[in-house]
């Protein structure tokens, strides 16, 4: 029988919903538990494949092939267990089935209303596929009060009801703000915050109070007297100097005896926390330090690049180093020579991206790279534009170009038409929908043998998670191989290059999916831990 444990937010957004949620279910992995995550995302969008960085970060993408929230990345970072489509909904989507239905007639004459059939829809959705896990943690999107959100809100009380006693909890993250002028933490807000949920029926069994000091004992009092929950259940939720600190600083505070508490689960068996302990001792005590580049388009939004920035951590926890990101906006090198900018750094990644704008800038970061022997790491649209130098500068194919930016020289990369997904072909029409159409979640890929590529993974069949719409035109391989760019990665049918590599260099790589979607803090990926060697080699030189 799974338990479940709703996460709300109070206050104001951005407090760390995510984050909390994938430490609690480390915490309770750690016990032996199976948990699962998933995410309730209160806005209209079908899921945030179309939304733009800014507005949404970055689009997390799971193996079946689902663009999903950021937060995703948070949980299986933590917990290794990988998320699929049915851990993140989305209003959109619940909207689009119901109405779906109520076209087909499958709702005999009846009205359709938010009440019961989309609260229905949500308590559908969270307890869906639970069978084989002990915990499911549903976080819900938003803060307490949003108008959108209330169907969400709704559900999960009605959901809590409906369970037996002690097999869900709510627990509820709020902000303690210290006011300077009155030198006082202040508990108001957070009062008010579990006012609005109780005023929709849920009343918090455990409070996660986020603040940058520690909390008096006299406040926790209050929070306790005035919220109706025991004070042990008002848990410091201080800031800490690494992400990956949070489960260690949950636990010093009993968040973990407190949730089990809360389901009358006295006697748990004692956390294990090994694997922390050594990703805090090697993020907190690294023996040097290396410097990459991050060559891209949305560098003022690191939200854009959150799996990313972890996976290089991981690389430096690999090599027990740490690894400084340098963001570097890839048009500056349409203005400049990038040489001022990148003669300094140990390594240069060109992430993955869209459009136009910055990519002969990407382009110039890997020719210096190219031509200056510092290591290459190009993912997808990174790949694409090696590709593209490689053709222009090594080939001579001087207008090689990506059909993504029009039809305007040779194409070198182009739209992917079709594709084989399983047993079924997947096509696709330049005038086809945008949302949910790109290539999509974990393919296999077959390395070449003897490549480094094939000794980097020690493994000739790999699979990694993609997004794209556009690829590299297998016909130019031979006149691209022949100057010394090899295809060392293919699809299983050999029709889709998966990666190419510079032998002849000493860390020259683009791969056309994104293996930061699949790196964890206790099991680097491999590319992320071989580039940051070959950074750390490189600065040995400088
Ligand atoms: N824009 C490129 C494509 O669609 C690359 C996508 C990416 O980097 N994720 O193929």
């Amino acid at each position: 029988m799974a338990r479940y444990i709703f996460i709300t937010g109070g206050v104001v957004s951005s407090l760390g919903k995510g984050l909390a949620s994938a430490a609690i279910g480390a915490l309770l992995q750690a016990r032996g538990y199976k948990v699962r995550l998933r995410k309730l995302d209160p806005y209209l969008n079908v899921d945030p494949g179309t939304m733009s960085p800014y507005q949404h970060g970055e689009v997390y993408v799971t193996d079946d092939g689902a663009e999903t929230d950021l937060d995703l990345g948070h949980y299986e970072r933590f917990t290794g267990v990988p998320a699929s489509r049915g851990d993140n909904v989305t209003t959109g989507q619940i909207y689009r089935d119901i109405l779906a239905k109520e076209r087909r007639g499958d709702y005999l004459g009846g009205t359709v209303q938010v009440i019961p059939h989309v609260t229905d829809a949500i308590k559908n959705f969270i307890q869906t596929d639970v069978d084989d896990v002990d915990f499911v943690l549903c976080e819900i999107g938003g803060t307490v009060g949003d108008i959108e959100g209330l169907p969400y809100f709704e559900a999960i009380r009605q959901l809590s009801n409906d369970l037996s006693r002690q097999q869900s909890i709510f627990v509820h993250l709020t902000l303690l703000p210290y006011i300077p002028a009155a030198g006082e933490m202040k508990t108001k807000p957070t009062q008010h915050s579990v006012k609005e949920l109780r005023s929709i029926g849920i009343q918090p069994d455990i409070l996660l109070c986020r603040c940058d000091r520690p909390i008096p004992e006299g406040e926790k009092r209050k929070i306790a007297l005035f919220c109706n929950v025991p004070e042990s259940a008002v848990i410091e939720a201080r800031d800490v100097d690494n992400i990956y600190a949070v489960p260690h600083s949950y636990h010093a505070e009993g968040l973990d005896v407190e949730v089990l508490a809360a389901f009358g689960m006295q006697d748990a068996p004692p956390p294990d926390l090994s694997v922390w302990d050594e990703v805090m001792t090697a993020v907190r005590e690294p023996e040097g330090e290396v410097t990459i580049a991050v060559v891209g388009k949305y560098t003022e939004l690191k939200e854009a690049y959150k799996s990313l920035i972890e996976s290089l951590q991981h690389g430096g926890i690999a090599n027990n180093v740490a690894v400084n990101i340098e963001w570097l906006d890839a048009q500056v090198f349409e203005r400049e020579d990038a040489a001022s900018y990148l003669e300094k750094v140990n390594g240069i990644l060109v992430p993955g991206g869209f459009g136009e704008r910055g990519a002969e800038g990407k382009i110039a970061a890997a020719n210096f790279a190219r031509t200056r022997d510092v290591p290459y790491f190009g993912i997808c649209f990174g790949m694409q534009m090696a590709v593209l130098e490689a053709a222009r500068n090594m080939a001579g194919i001087r207008d090689a170009t990506s059909s993504e930016f029009g039809l305007t020289g040779t194409n070198l990369v182009g739209l992917m038409t079709e594709w084989a997904s399983g047993e079924v072909m997947e096509r696709r029409r330049q005038d086809g929908d945008l949302g949910g159409t790109m290539r999509l979640g974990a393919f296999e890929a077959y390395l070449k043998e003897g490549s480094r590529v094939e000794e980097i993974y020690g493994t000739r069949v790999i699979s990694e998670r993609h997004r794209h719409r556009y690829e590299v035109n297998m016909d130019y391989r031979e006149m691209l191989e022949g100057q010394g760019l090899v295809f060392s990665g293919v699809s299983p049918d050999g029709v889709l290059p998966e990666i190419v590599e510079i032998p002849a260099h000493p860390w020259y790589i683009g791969v056309q999916f994104h293996p930061e979607l699949k790196s964890r803090p206790f099991a680097p990926h491999p590319l992320f831990a071989s580039f940051v060697e070959a950074a750390l080699a490189q600065s040995r030189l400088v």
